[in-house]
């Protein structure tokens, strides 16, 4: 949504200035005379005739990509998109007084499951596929991370939930100086990314990997999409210190972590919900009763496993998705039965949160 009490705490991300006007067809900067155009639910915000040699792939490749994320109508927040939020709100605290930034927030997912609990939340991010839900509830800015459009110290709190591991080295250290810059004194962040560390328990893991790989021998379900979205992940920072190190950099002084030692997690992901998918996938197929025409094998070949998506396998998948969605109503049954097992997921945290591995919730603060 585009909302008056965004406009206080901006500035121009071109020029710095915070000499900035609104007119009818959107923010003008009065150093500089560039115009942020005012589009559906979301300020254009993108500095002008800034020339950068990183671009996501979420920008790149927008267009490809809206129709494979399926992005615009929300689920709850339930399984690993669960486990992570509920680590958000335990770890950043959220208060009614706060102003919030979602920096990268991609569909704007945590932004919308926490907006009513603070006062204004603000999703940020360069490419614009955000939810049907975000755009009627958070306040959306189509920016770079690089040069935020907003002033110095106007936010409470920000968090960066699955960003970092996207970047080159340079690009994080300008995230985190931009986000740090934008957090008042004693202002807190919270990120979840990963680095290459193994877990000490990663045999234990593997099990679950391994027999989720004979389902996809059985031809029971596809892991292309899942490749696919982790396809740009660079993870520049690689170890634990290089982590607290680029913190360091940006000024941001670590207060509490949780690693995520992924044992119940892996388990529920790559056999429970895996199968449970394939299974809804098919009924659906058969409820449509393809006459004649043989099943399309193409997404479940075990070749499958690659950088290309299948479009079957996508397809059959976000039907399964939809499928569950339609009965995600809070308190329904299915609603119920994935609580559970994001609690299941959540064991992790408690048990073996202590135990230095890749995956980690961090909460920093930007000094008094
Ligand atoms: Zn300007």
């Amino acid at each position: 949504m585009i909302t008056r009490e965004l406009f206080p705490l901006l500035q121009c991300p071109t020029c710095r200035s915070r000499q900035l006007y609104v007119a009818d067809d959107g923010v003008h900067c009065a150093s500089c005379a560039s115009c942020y155009g005012f589009h559906a639910g979301y300020i254009d915000l993108m500095p002008r005739a800034a020339a950068y040699n990183y671009v996501s792939k979420y920008v790149t490749d927008e267009a490809e990509l809206a129709e494979e994320l399926d992005y615009r109508e929300l689920a709850p927040a339930l399984l690993a998109a669960g486990v992570r939020d509920r680590a958000l709100r335990r770890m950043l605290r959220f208060r009614r007084s706060d102003v919030v930034l979602d920096n990268g927030c991609g569909t704007a997912k945590h932004a919308v499951w926490n907006a009513d609990r603070v006062r204004l939340m603000v999703g940020s991010d360069p490419a614009t596929l955000f939810a049907d839900a975000a755009v009627a509830q958070v306040a959306l800015a189509k920016a770079d991370s690089r040069s935020l459009p907003f002033a110095d110290g106007g936010f409470d709190k920000a968090f960066a939930i699955d960003i970092l591991e996207h970047f080159p080295l340079d690009v994080i250290d300008d995230y985190l100086a931009e986000t740090a810059r934008v957090l008042r004194p004693g202002g807190r962040m919270l990120a979840f990314s990963n680095t290459r560390e193994m877990s000490p328990i990663q045999p234990l893991i593997n099990l679950s990997r391994r027999l989720g790989r004979r389902f996809v021998r059985a031809g029971l379900y596809d892991f292309s999409r899942e490749a696919r979205r982790k396809s740009d992940h660079l993870k520049a920072l690689e170890t634990w210190e290089d982590v607290l190190a680029a913190f360091e950099r940006a000024g941001l002084r670590p207060v509490k972590v949780v690693f995520w030692n992924s044992l119940f997690t892996t388990f529920v992901e790559h056999v429970l919900m895996k199968l449970g998918e394939a299974i809804l996938g098919r009924m659906k197929d058969e409820g449509r009763g393809m006459k004649g025409a043989p099943p399309q094998r193409s997404g479940l070949h075990p070749s499958s496993f690659n950088p290309h998506p299948s479009p079957d396998g996508i397809a059959r998948e976000i039907r399964a998705r939809r499928r569950i969605r339609g009965q995600l109503r809070p308190g329904s049954p299915v609603y119920l039965a994935l609580m559970a097992v994001t609690l299941l997921m959540e064991l992790d945290l408690w048990l073996f949160g202590w135990m230095r591995c890749g995956s980690y919730f961090i909460l920093v603060e930007k000094p008094r």
